[in-house]
């Protein structure tokens, strides 16, 4: 935790050793979709109590708590820049910092404050006067702020870290609490490591601090180690045994070291909770926080299941993810859900036939609802039409219109040495990707007079060796089609596998 949070400033994401939870006696019966939410009105001013609201405030941490991660700190400008693609992504709340943690994060709280207008702002605070007072200054300018106050609940933070007994916990929560009303009318409370703290008590210590004015209740798993039945049945318990949860947001903060952060922000969602924290690209301490783009895109794709619904403009997500990668340096895996460069990557790939014929048979989104878009660098192409001639006394020549993944159509005429030459050479100058012919065959597949034949090719390429195939009733098509199967694998970088394992995949797959 480097320039700013070391054992004299805790965060709500501390390492705790984990522990045997305490029983967790709540019934996992509630009703699925539960209620006491509040959400921002339709302009986005200030959170507002509506009992039963389907609409899910997502509150971004990327700058606080993703900050965090190790190798993740950024300067000044580059959390103005974050924090402002962030307003644009459409998120509700931006945590930009711990304001007492550090001079640096004092005044990028500050410069969110002023310069970002269209989300709440908030910084992190202990209960303890300096905090609550470095938070508020920091904030002073912002259209719509935000005070989180946090405080460990759970009998290992108390017993070893905090050294305080139950009732000095809740005396501290309640100050807190107080203390940040008095500065702010939005008050966060969270209870540290909630997930491993004796349900009894954490009802009791959310209810205090619900009366001391708290508007929105975090209940972190700061740990990781919640699953999600067990973590729904904490959050059902407190439903059923808070007096006055009904009139807060139910918030949850999962952290991701068993792999489950944004399956337990799930079932949490499930059972009621009407705020999710969250970063982009799941950065955050360890192995971080709950993924802001998979949690959108799940309550998205899945509304039929959730109900709810988010503010986040998906088509910037992409973008965005983008940005935090390149000034954090934290790259996004290939294989991460809805960012990596894999998501989408079937397109024009291995599962073409199927997407061609109907897209759902391999796609549950569309990229461009995420805003991954091949137009960025990574072109596509179809053919839309093609003729030659040849013959005796004419040069063999070809003329092909092509169809960009971006709408944009382009045609091109050419000679060669046969009429599949000149094809070839067409799409070249077209697609300005050309390649070494390694091996060409034609197969007829099926017999008579619609006698269908697959062109097989393999070409080499600087950046490896790409195989295409295409099948057609016309053999000179057909070699414009697989030559173009070639171009967009060498496009998306597909690279060709063993032909075992292609035959494979050919298959199908579960
Ligand atoms: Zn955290």
């Amino acid at each position: 935790m480097s320039n700013r949070s070391g054992a004299e400033t805790p965060s709500i994401c501390a390492v705790g050793i984990p522990v045997t939870s305490a029983g967790h006696s709540g019934r996992f019966s509630d009703s699925p979709i539960g209620r006491g939410a509040t959400a921002p009105d339709g302009k986005g001013r200030g959170l507002v109590s509506e009992p039963g609201s389907e609409r899910v405030v997502v509150f971004d941490t990327t700058l606080r708590d993703g900050e965090q991660s190790p190798g993740a700190s950024m300067n000044l400008p580059q959390k103005l820049q974050v924090a402002k693609a962030l307003r644009d992504l459409g998120v509700d709340v931006i945590e930009a910092g711990f304001a007492a943690a550090s001079p640096g994060d004092f005044e990028a709280i500050q410069g969110v404050a002023r310069q970002v207008e269209g989300a709440t702002i908030c910084s992190l605070s202990r209960c303890s006067k300096g905090d609550i007072d470095a938070s508020a200054n920091a904030l002073a300018d912002a259209a719509r702020k935000r005070i989180h106050v946090f405080l460990a609940t759970s009998p290992i933070h108390r017993d070893f870290k905090l050294k305080m007994a139950k009732d000095e916990i809740i005396r501290r929560a309640v100050e807190g609490v107080k203390m940040a009303r008095a500065r702010c009318e939005d008050v966060e409370f969270s209870t540290e490591d909630a997930a491993r703290t004796e349900l009894e008590f954490l009802a009791e210590v959310v209810e205090r601090t619900i009366e001391a004015g708290a508007t929105t209740l975090n209940i972190p798993d700061t740990v990781g180690y919640a699953l999600p039945q067990t973590y729904a049945e904490t959050l059902s318990y407190l439903k059923k045994h808070v007096r006055g949860i009904e009139r807060v947001v139910i918030s949850v903060h999962c952290h991701n070291d068993l792999g489950l952060a944004v399956a337990n922000s799930l079932a949490g969602v499930m059972v009621g909770a009407r705020q999710v924290e969250c970063t982009i690209n799941g950065i955050g301490e360890r192995a971080g926080n709950a993924s802001l783009e998979e949690i959108v895109m799940a309550i998205k794709t899945r509304h039929d299941v959730l109900h709810v619904s988010t503010g986040v403009k998906s088509e910037r997500l992409y973008p965005t993810s983008r940005l935090v990668a390149q000034v954090t340096g934290m790259h996004v895996q290939r294989n991460k859900a809805i960012v990596g460069q894999n998501a989408f990557a079937h397109e024009a790939g291995i599962h073409q036939h199927g997407m061609l014929t109907h897209r759902e048979t391999y796609e549950i989104m569309r990229p461009e609802e995420v805003g991954f878009s091949r137009s960025s660098g990574q072109h596509t192409w179809e053919l839309v039409a093609l003729s030659t001639t040849s013959g005796t006394g004419t040069l063999p020549a070809a003329s092909i219109a092509l169809q960009k993944n971006d709408g944009t159509r382009y045609q091109e005429a050419c000679g060669g040495d046969g009429p599949v030459d000149a094809v070839f050479k067409a799409i070249e100058r077209i697609t300005g990707i050309s390649a070494k012919l390694r091996d060409y065959q034609i197969q007829s597949v099926t017999v008579g007079e619609d006698a269908q034949g697959e062109v097989v090719l393999e070409v080499e390429h600087p950046t490896g060796v790409y195989r295409g195939r295409a099948l057609s009733t016309d053999i000179i098509e057909g070699s414009a089609r697989a030559y173009l199967d070639v171009v967009n694998r060498i496009a998306l970088k597909q690279p060709a596998v063993a032909p075992e394992v292609e035959a494979v995949r050919q298959l199908g797959t579960v």
